[in-house]
């Protein structure tokens, strides 16, 4: 394609890249008395606020049973589980749903993060509780390798690499030696080694697939993965005997998210409120009181119970005498920055797999969006849109902060996927990248078995959701998990009985 041709694609950029921020500018420049000079997503302000700077709290204008602070699934679950309470739910986005939101184009829904579940997490019955019924997917990963289609990548897909027999014969030796592993027997070890101390003695070439696969699903390549993810991928998701049991809808996960705020929204408007961004949560004895910012006004509600359903890296700032040992857990939590790009196609481009992987470019893999609708009876694929996951090393969130190196992400993704497969060349309509800075934790060895459950201990009166309190992995699973963990203990405490010691929740 000819950069003049590439001139006429229109680049959407999207998202909040500060998602630490939790701070509005008019109010910095009420206190200094000057005009604010820089936007939302500086970080001189971001760095004061995580700083320490304390912020004036206005005198307590309402009071509810439950505030929730942050409003993914899981403050949205959290808030769907309290209906029956007056509850309050904040969130800084002017939408509901962090990193599981849908958007669409002309209809045609597509992912900006949160992709599938699998039928054993408790999304599934959670969907359907909500009247979401999960569409099947039914189609073994593929993947793209020296520009062929191999479809089920890790079954019948290892007879045709496109490799010497030497390295064929080698996934599938690899293949077999981790399926043997008992992953009861060695669970502590598995959560604590890194996975490359598996990968000695294989061809390269596997490591570089999993180098591939691990940062899309766990922040992580092989060096900083725990080795209990792929073992357990393997052994759980690519069984050669096993039907293919995740689900999903067109535009993923962020179908719930929106399920929820449209069951949610019409009965207590008054109670969700958008765009309001909270700059301090203050434990006090018999109340906890949040203050937040909302356009240029500063207020602060009080609250008999508080659930912190943030990620860790803002919590911890905002959150006051959180024990020490907690907040230095909450700080180790490391987390990547993840754009998603989708390339939005008025012709069919590619339709032969749901999820396809493609080692060795600057996105890891790409989903189809309506997958899950295109054989339905009546429907015709108008737009193919291909949601490009393209998660990125911690050193480079930088990228993301303009608007011009983030579409020259977006523009690296359309270069890399025109040169993919014979056929892939072939001009989008629309091209759409949303960034966010801080998205997904990453998996680390030990951050399972000792982090994640110092990390959920809850406080008198503050209680801490979010998927990155259960773990392993970062999902939609996790954080309606830890909401549902998060309101018992919230309920607990409203009924007079003293918070848990510890808590030990794995994500189902
Ligand atoms: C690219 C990508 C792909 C993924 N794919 C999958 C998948 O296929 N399957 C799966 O199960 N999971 C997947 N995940 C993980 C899944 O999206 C997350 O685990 C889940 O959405 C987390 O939800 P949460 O509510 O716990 O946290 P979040 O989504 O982070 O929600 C936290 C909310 O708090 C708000 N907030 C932050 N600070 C403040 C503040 N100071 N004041 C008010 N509000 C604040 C944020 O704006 C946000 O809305 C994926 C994630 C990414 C990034």
């Amino acid at each position: 394609m000819s950069t003049n041709r590439r001139d006429f694609i229109k680049f959407v950029v999207a998202g909040s890249v500060a998602a630490g921020c939790p701070v509005d500018l008019s109010l910095f420049a009420a206190e200094t008395g000057s005009a604010p000079a820089v936007d939302g997503e500086d970080n001189k302000i971001c760095h004061q606020v995580r700083d320490g700077k304390v912020f004036s709290r206005p005198a307590v204008s309402a009071r509810h049973d439950v505030v929730i602070v942050g409003g993914g699934v899981s403050g949205l679950s959290a808030a769907y589980l309290l209906r029956h309470r007056d509850f309050l739910l904040l969130e800084k986005e002017p939408h509901w749903g962090g990193n599981a939101y849908i958007m669409e184009f002309q209809g045609n829904a597509y992912a900006t993060g949160s992709a599938f579940l699998e039928k054993s997490e408790n999304t599934f019955s959670f969907a359907r509780e909500i009247g979401l019924e999960p569409l099947p997917i039914n189609n073994w990963d593929g993947s793209i390798l020296k520009g062929e289609f191999i479809p089920d990548f890790w079954g019948e897909g290892l007879n045709h690499l496109p490799y010497p027999a030497m390295v064929r014969e080698g996934f599938k030796r690899f293949k077999k030696e981790m399926l043997a592993i008992d992953m009861q027997k060695r669970r502590t070890e598995l959560f604590s080694v890194p996975f490359t101390n598996f990968l000695k003695g294989y061809p390269e070439e596997i490591k570089q697939w999993w180098d591939n696969y691990g940062p899309s699903n766990w922040g992580v390549a092989s060096d900083d993965s725990a080795a209990a993810l792929p073992v357990y991928e393997l052994q759980n998701t690519w069984l050669a005997d096993k039907q293919d049991e995740r689900y999903t809808w067109p535009g993923g996960l962020g179908a719930i998210t929106r399920k929820l705020a449209e069951i949610l929204h019409p009965k207590f408007a008054e109670r969700m409120q958008a765009g309001a961004t909270i700059v301090a949560v203050v434990p006090g004895k018999s109340d906890v009181q949040v203050t937040y910012m909302q356009g240029t006004e500063l207020k602060t509600v009080a609250a008999k119970a508080v659930i912190m359903a943030t990620p860790k890296f803002i919590t911890r700032r905002i959150v006051e005498g959180i024990p020490e040992k907690q907040s230095d857990a909450m700080h180790q939590i490391r987390y990547i920055p993840y754009p998603v790009v989708n390339l939005i196609f008025d012709k069919p481009v590619f339709n032969k797999g749901y999820d396809t992987w493609c080692p060795g470019n600057t996105f890891t893999d790409f989903i189809v969006a309506d997958w899950t609708i295109r054989n339905q009876p009546g429907y015709q694929q108008k737009y193919n849109i291909l949601s490009c996951y393209t998660p990125m090393h911690e050193e480079d969130r930088g990228y993301l902060l303009t608007e011009i190196s983030a579409r020259k992400i977006a523009q690296n993704v359309l270069r890399d996927f025109q040169k993919l497969f014979p056929g892939s060349n072939v001009d989008p309509v629309e091209v759409h990248i949303y960034r966010r800075g801080h998205p997904l934790y990453m998996s680390t060895p030990k951050l399972f078995t000792e982090i994640q459950p110092l990390v959920r201990q809850a406080m008198d009166r503050v209680f801490f959701a979010n998927t990155d309190s259960e773990g392993p992995v970062s999902t939609t699973s996790g954080g309606i998990a830890a909401a549902q963990r998060a309101v018992k203990e919230a309920e607990d405490r409203l009924a007079g009985k003293p918070a848990p010691k510890r808590t030990a929740v794995v994500a189902g």
